[in-house]
């Protein structure tokens, strides 16, 4: 009788667990399907659980699910802020098409790496789109270019970004100057490794467009409108593709462009701040400086939630925030003051996965101590043909490109023999000569 009793009490309990777990994620606004509270209600019994079967997992793990063909998945690669920190990248989220199209929407500090945990093929990351140039949506760039190039990109980075009110506050302007930040990176690189994924192709187009094409191909129409942030040149984003459409704020102040044209959205990615208080306690701004920041250079929680109650997407995005225990609360209590639809409160590796039918949102579980992920076309051994053609691109002469007398007098031949015996070791086991580099670059 009291084994009953307490079995009867044990799954009460566990029935309570249930609902309010299920009521807990529907309330806590990460975007669960609103209909599996009432699924669940409907069920007569809890599922069977097994000790030895393996269940499905509420998690998304890269490379392990393939992309419907009409689907659309997006992976928040970064949703924090300018100030570097281990627990949030700064803005970067990659949109993967059903098509195989990849898009990455910003570039922000520390998100190659988040990129890089994905495991994704370097050749299929080429098309980056900058709203901006602030270094929270672009820092990670030189990362991409460099890292990417040596972990199986072969072709040229491809960037879109706005121009600016001057030349000099252009993409074209800022990605030139970092590729020649990078001329010592690249000299050293030029004919030891595959050359081709060391370059860029970039793509300015003017700030002030409206709802203008920028890119169209393979189904896919992203368009660019203007954003009002720091100084002019800021940008937004949409992308059409099969009935689909992910917008991207980049950084905004709230403005007429962005609710006229993420109408209709499925998903909205929109900035929301850091409420104005912890960006005195916590970011140790002065009050006067908080509130200009976190209002009227940013998007204010309070008006974050009143752009999406105009725009009304299906699911609707805030991120550029620390989202940490005693902070969130405080972003959540104020977008909900004015907006109360479909809500994620973006997090680095939260996934969406967008149907007409479906939004589903989950966080993903990724390695760190990732390699090179398999690359999508084969690697050229290095060519001394790509030294000549830095050389020329450049100005860089090309015996400033190998060591100098004075350098070599320096190596210590007391390794000699050890490395030699590497170079007899790769012969053995692949069955064919690597001769010892007798002349020293
Ligand atoms: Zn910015
Ligand atoms: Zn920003």
């Amino acid at each position: 009788m009291v084994a009953t009793r307490r079995v009867l009490f044990l799954a009460s309990m566990a029935f309570v667990a249930t609902v309010s777990y299920l009521w807990g994620h529907v309330d806590g606004d990460e975007g669960r399907a609103l209909g599996l509270l009432n699924e669940s209600f409907a069920a007569q019994s809890l599922p069977e659980v097994s000790p030895v079967l393996a269940r499905e997992r509420d998690t998304y793990y890269p490379n392990t699910e393939d992309l419907a063909k009409d689907e659309m998945r997006v992976i928040a690669c970064g949703t924090g802020m300018p100030t570097t920190r281990a627990a949030q990248a700064a803005a970067c989220f990659l949109v993967e098409l059903g098509n195989g199209d990849k898009f990455i929407f910003d570039i922000g500090s520390g998100s190659a790496e988040r990129l890089s945990s994905l495991q994704i093929p370097y050749d299929f990351l080429d098309k980056i789109f900058i709203g901006h140039l602030h270094g929270d949506h672009f820092g990670s760039l030189g990362e991409l270019f460099i890292g990417g190039g040596l972990m199986g990109r072969h072709k040229p980075l491809q960037i879109w970004g706005p121009s600016g009110p001057t030349p000099e506050l252009g993409t074209s302007y800022a990605v030139d100057k970092m590729v020649e930040m990078y001329t010592w990176d690249l000299a050293g690189r030029a004919g030891l490794v595959d050359f081709r994924g060391f370059k860029v192709n970039v793509h300015e187009f003017d700030y002030r467009a409206e709802n203008a094409v920028i890119y169209e191909e393979n189904g896919v129409t992203i368009r660019s409108f203007p954003a009002i942030h720091s100084i002019d040149g800021p940008v937004s984003f949409t992308l059409e593709w099969n009935d689909l459409k992910f917008v991207f704020g980049s950084d905004t102040f709230p403005n007429n462009w962005f609710l006229k044209y993420a109408q209709n959205a499925d998903l909205a990615v929109h900035e929301c701040f850091v409420a104005v208080p912890d960006i005195v306690t916590k970011l140790g701004f002065t009050p006067e400086s908080a509130l200009l920041v976190g209002t009227q250079i940013h998007t204010a929680p309070e008006a974050f939630g009143k752009v999406m109650s105009a725009v009304q997407p299906r699911m609707a995005v805030a991120y550029h925030f620390c989202k940490d225990w005693d902070t969130t609360a405080q972003v959540h209590d104020r977008i909900r003051k004015t907006y109360d639809g479909p809500l994620s409160l973006a997090d680095d590796f939260m996934v969406w996965n967008v149907t007409k039918d479906n939004i589903r949102v989950r966080m993903a579980v990724v390695e760190e101590e990732t390699w090179s992920p398999p690359a999508a076309s084969p690697a050229e051994p290095p060519k001394d043909a790509d030294k000549t053609q830095f050389s020329k691109d450049t100005g860089v002469p090309l015996d400033a490109m190998v060591y100098s007398d004075f350098i070599k007098e320096g190596k210590w031949t007391g390794v000699d023999e050890v490395l030699r015996g590497v170079y007899q070791e790769a012969s053995e086991a692949l069955g064919r000569e690597f001769p010892y580099p007798e002349k020293e670059q």
